[in-house]
């Protein structure tokens, strides 16, 4: 593994191990699948976690794991104020509380006032006494360091980076983003401030790497270089001096090694104008074919007439990535049979899920494109019959 510092000299492993993709078992996390995959990060040198309040059960998976292998005070753990739900002084203590309860621990080591996309939700916080807040707990040790994770555009980014003293932040950056939200510009102006960057979304939600247009695919496996897709998007970071944690979501123990593979050969600068190039004609691929540009975060989630707004527009992508038979496939598992109706045809077009997405996506709109294009007249007869015959009545969609 290797290491880049943070803003106090602490050395962070550069793969980050985001907890929000944990494996799932039923309801709930898979704690012991997770445990094994946690630990062999551990054992390759992964020090930095990130979890948030709001990510389903990762925040307590990730404490009893950390707690049953004596591994607390041998890691670094980033989560999340979950700003959007602050009212007032006493919210912010609330909500810190249940996390450290729930990590099973006295303080949070990098903790970050979670997906802001504009200078406004700052201002909130600081009418809530935010400030006050991070000077005693700084002083108190329960916080380590103070940072911010964040969705919006450039210049808000800009703004909220001279706002306060931070330690550091968070930002999605990938190859195909990197003029999107905070961005290189963003990225820079950090680094130049002495503040640390991690790295979220590095692989855009798998899109880099399995859902990969077949044409990119080939493109990828016929370079010299014989790198996985995965390690293209990972060394295209890393390649930049100026960040320094990627976090990955990682669910599998290949998953794992393949990343603490890259993590130890990865080099600042090793990037070629041949290999610059490449991804140039990889992203040229991507964008000719996406319908939209969804990363599946499910910040918009849940919608509150129950559509499923990530699954449509995965369904609605895989179309044109890899065959309309594959996305149609994916459509029908995903959202279209089952007993839950989900579909675009629920939307009420409240607006609420545009409120919350980072990437700016006219979802009605999409939504509305996704459902003719996946269901044309007779795929959409045919759902219709399916779920009247074979699906529990008072399951019925009604809008199909
Ligand atoms: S606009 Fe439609 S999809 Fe979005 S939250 Fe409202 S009902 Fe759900
Ligand atoms: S529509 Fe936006 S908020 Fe919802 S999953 Fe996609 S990128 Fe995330």
């Amino acid at each position: 593994m290797q290491y880049r510092t943070d803003k106090h000299g602490d050395a962070l492993s550069i793969l980050g191990y985001g907890c929000m993709r944990f494996s799932r078992k039923g309801a709930g996390v898979d704690i012991d699948k997770t445990e094994q995959e946690i630990l062999a990060a551990f054992k390759a040198g992964v020090n930095y976690f990130d979890t948030a309040y709001i990510y389903p059960g990762s925040e307590a998976a990730l404490g009893e794991i950390l707690e049953r292998n004596g591994l607390r005070d041998r890691v670094r753990i980033a989560t999340k104020l979950p700003q959007y739900l602050i009212r007032s002084r006493a919210s912010i203590d609330k909500y810190f509380e249940e996390e450290l309860s729930r990590l099973r621990t006295d303080h949070v080591d990098y903790y970050l006032m979670h997906h802001l996309t504009d200078y406004s939700q700052w201002e909130k916080l600081r009418k809530a006494g935010i400030e006050d807040w991070i000077r005693e707990k700084k002083a108190s040790g329960a916080v380590r360091n103070i940072g911010f994770s964040y969705h919006g555009n450039t210049d808000n980014f800009l703004k909220i980076l001279t706002a306060w003293d931070w330690d550091f932040c968070q930002i999605q950056y990938n190859y195909v983003d990197e003029t999107a939200q905070a961005g290189v510009e963003g990225l820079r102006a950090a680094a130049a401030r002495g503040i640390p960057v991690v790295i979220m979304e590095p692989l855009r939600g798998g899109k880099l790497v399995d859902k990969l247009p077949e044409e990119a695919k080939r493109l990828i496996a016929g370079d010299s270089r014989g790198w996985s897709p995965a390690e293209w998007g990972l060394r295209w970071l890393w390649n930049q001096p100026e960040v320094t944690v990627v976090l990955s979501g990682m669910n599998s123990l290949p998953m794992v090694e393949e990343n603490v593979r890259t993590a130890s050969q990865a080099v600042a600068g090793e990037f070629t104008d041949s290999d610059f190039a490449l991804l140039e004609q990889v992203k040229g691929i991507i964008r000719a074919r996406e319908r939209v540009g969804c990363t599946g975060c499910r910040y918009c989630m849940p919608c509150p007439s129950g559509v499923d707004i990530p699954g449509i527009f995965s369904a609605w992508n895989t179309m044109y990535t890899e065959s309309k038979f594959s996305g149609r496939a994916q459509y029908m598992q995903t959202v279209g049979l089952t007993v839950q109706p989900a579909a675009a045809t629920q939307c009420i077009r409240c607006g609420k899920c545009e409120k919350h997405c980072p990437q700016g996506i006219p979802i009605r709109e999409k939504l509305q494109q996704a459902h003719r294009d996946l269901l044309p007249f007779p795929y959409g007869i045919g759902v219709a019959v399916f779920r009247a015959i074979m699906l529990p009545r008072k399951k019925k969609s009604k809008t199909e």
